[in-house]
């Protein structure tokens, strides 16, 4: 079977999109329809659904797999679901499902992540690992090479967001930073951003969407419902297909490198003087780790402790708002100036202990 998570064998960006989970029959057949009709032809739908707190709508589970099947006769797609135990593979296997993803709630779990991977051994069957839910890259990592080792080769990971305690805007804090990360380990690894888990609500959407386009992601999962407002399940963020079908029409896809020598040399161009910056910038910190250097002798000299709270709170006002007025964004000033100053701290404790 041809591989669907090759990076280079298929049109950027992969779309996979569907309902949060399946409810009806005609849900599940209107919604897949209407997605056909946007040109969509890998779906998902959740048939299990693990959820924070009980009580709400866990899936309906394998009552909706025969409805799954009956639709792949009727349309030429491909049809995706979460698994999250050795039960759920062996029953989605029984039933034809294509596609196969391992949830935020089950990446957490090493315990869960190798029975899903025992289940999958010998089985040749495309597979997605969603990031875990709290931020920690290693968990992800490790549940990747789990499924590698278990041998499956069709692999993509979806970031999907983080949770978060006062991120007001996103349901899941994106942290973009981390699925940069993640791709240096596995640079030739299909990454998929799912921008509904990660806006919570609709209208951030196609602006997580764009964003992970700019990043270079090689795909997008996107909750779509023919009634989103009825969900049984994250009502709040699915699409319809029309309107899915307006946001793909605007997304702005960008090219992985640059065409042509005259964009290559203005380039080079540019670079070049952002490697002259880097220097500017190392030797003003060298010059001022030497003052530091100087400012340690004269404490130890006059006995005085390391840690000035005045000053330390002086910097800490003053160098923000010296950014301000260059248009530097100020939160990235306090964090880089707060590493400045444990580093002057480090070095003055050594000055001031040295016998
Ligand atoms: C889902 O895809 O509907 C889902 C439950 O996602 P996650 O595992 O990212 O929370
Ligand atoms: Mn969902």
């Amino acid at each position: 079977m041809k591989a669907i998570f090759n990076k280079n064998s298929h049109q950027k960006p992969l779309i996979i999109a569907g309902p949060c989970s399946i409810e009806t029959p005609s849900q599940l057949e209107e919604t897949v329809g209407k997605l056909v009709e946007e040109g969509i032809f890998i779906i998902r739908g959740g048939v299990w659904k693990p959820r924070t707190r009980p009580g709400s709508f866990e899936g309906l589970g394998a009552i909706a797999l025969p409805w799954i099947q009956e639709l792949k006769e009727k349309y030429p797609i491909q049809f995706a679901v979460e698994v999250a135990s050795a039960q759920h593979v062996e029953e989605a296997l029984n039933a034809g499902i294509d596609i196969f993803w391992v949830g935020a709630r089950s990446t957490v779990n090493p315990f869960t992540v190798q029975e899903i991977a025992e289940s999958l051994k010998g089985v040749d069957i495309p597979l997605m690992v969603k990031n875990p839910v709290n931020p920690d890259l290693s968990l992800w990592i490790g549940a990747v090479e789990r499924f590698l080792k278990a041998g499956i080769t069709d692999l993509a990971v979806v970031h999907r967001g983080f949770s978060n305690f006062r991120d007001t805007l996103h349901r899941n804090s994106p942290l973009w930073q981390i699925p940069i990360e993640f791709r240096t380990h596995f640079p030739d690894l299909m990454m998929i951003n799912d921008p509904s888990h990660i806006s919570g609500k609709r209208n951030l959407v196609p602006i997580i969407a764009q964003k992970a386009l700019d990043l270079n992601f090689d795909g997008l999962m996107i909750e779509s419902h023919i009634h989103p407002e009825q969900a049984w399940t994250d009502a709040a963020q699915q699409l319809t297909p029309q309107d899915l079908g307006i946001l793909l029409q605007h997304l702005k896809t960008r090219k992985v490198h640059f065409e042509g020598s005259e964009a290559l040399n203005q380039l080079d161009d540019i670079r070049q003087q952002i490697d002259q910056a880097d220097h500017d910038l190392l030797e003003a910190i060298h010059r001022r780790m030497e003052l530091v250097d100087k400012i340690g002798e004269y404490k130890k000299l006059n006995n005085v402790a390391v840690l000035q709270l005045e000053r330390w709170q002086e910097i800490l006002q003053t160098r923000p708002e010296w950014a301000q007025q260059l248009g530097i964004n100020k939160e990235v000033i306090v964090e880089i100036f707060s590493l400045l100053h444990q580093e002057s701290i480090r070095k003055q404790t050594e000055i001031l202990d040295r016998d």
